[in-house]
């Protein structure tokens, strides 16, 4: 596969230690192993409490792993990584600044001159379309604006990676879908590497070239699928039978596709 790797987990091991007596320790992560190469898009799918969020707070460094190495750009994570946006599942925003405000605070934050970003902050509104909005407080836009807006501030200082963490999952389905044709779009013109992580199959489908398939917790990575689809996406692609056999295969694996009776439902 072409490429340097630009996240890497190698064994990765994640053993939460009870804070609260008597309470068991929680085995979150397990031997989990995959990369993410130079410009990639990947997405990480699994089942809720799998562990997704645990890789993200590992790979940009709020704390370090049990077992194994998270490597970024071929060096251990030992702390914060200026060369990774992050976009939290919420898009904790300041709400007393304005949006413009909000998208320049990791430029205050990591101290960058805050003249030549100023522009910059234009062209991302306009990328994710919405000028006109500048000037409003969070409390003003709806919750797939805020979202945006938490994705512009996560691409301000012009990380190459970025890291999602189930960044639409609160949005209702058109706006959605509406967001990851979005996405893919700042994608291909921007070319970031992205690990974006989701509980949704048909989401990781439509968006990546190689989805990263959880296990139940404890988390591993029970495969990795090529997406060989071609670029631009359109949501159709979503209805084609390479697509459906894409997301049934992710399916099987993950043990969703037992006849009732033989599992839960
Ligand atoms: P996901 O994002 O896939 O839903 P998480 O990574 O948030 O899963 O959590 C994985 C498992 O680790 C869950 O069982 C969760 O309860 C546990 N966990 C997450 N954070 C902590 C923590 N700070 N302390 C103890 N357990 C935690
Ligand atoms: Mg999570």
């Amino acid at each position: 596969m072409a490429g340097r790797a630009v996240i890497e987990l190698d064994k990765v091991k994640m053993l939460y230690e009870s804070k609260v007596a008597r309470r068991e320790a929680v085995l979150a992560l397990e031997d989990a192993s995959f990369d993410v190469r130079e410009g990639e898009f990947v997405a990480l799918v699994g089942p809720s409490g799998c562990g997704k969020s645990t890789i993200l707070k590992l790979v940009s460094g709020l704390m370090p792993p049990t077992g194994g190495t998270v490597r970024v750009n071929g060096h251990e994570v030992r702390g914060p990584q200026p060369d990774l946006g992050i976009v939290f599942q919420m898009p904790v925003l300041m709400e007393w600044r304005r949006v413009i405000d909000n998208i320049l605070l990791p430029i205050e934050v990591l101290e960058y001159n805050d003249i030549d970003y100023k522009n910059r902050a234009q062209d991302l509104v306009d990328l994710v379309g919405l000028r006109g909005f500048e000037d409003r407080y969070p409390f003003e836009l709806s919750g797939g604006m805020q979202q945006r807006v938490s994705i512009c501030r996560s691409l301000i200082h012009d990380p190459p990676g970025l890291i999602m963490d189930e960044p639409f999952s609160a949005l209702d389905e058109m706006t959605r879908d509406h967001m990851n044709v979005e996405l893919q779009r700042i994608w291909l013109e921007r070319r970031k590497t992205v690990l974006y992580i989701t509980h949704s199959i048909s989401e990781s489908v439509f968006l990546a070239d190689r989805v990263a398939v959880m296990s139940p917790r404890p988390g591993r990575i029970l495969k990795v699928v090529d997406i060989p689809f071609p670029r631009p996406r359109s949501l159709r692609v979503r209805a084609t039978q390479e697509f459906v056999e894409k997301v049934e295969n992710i399916r099987e694996m993950l043990g969703l596709n037992e006849d009732p009776g033989e599992a839960e439902v």
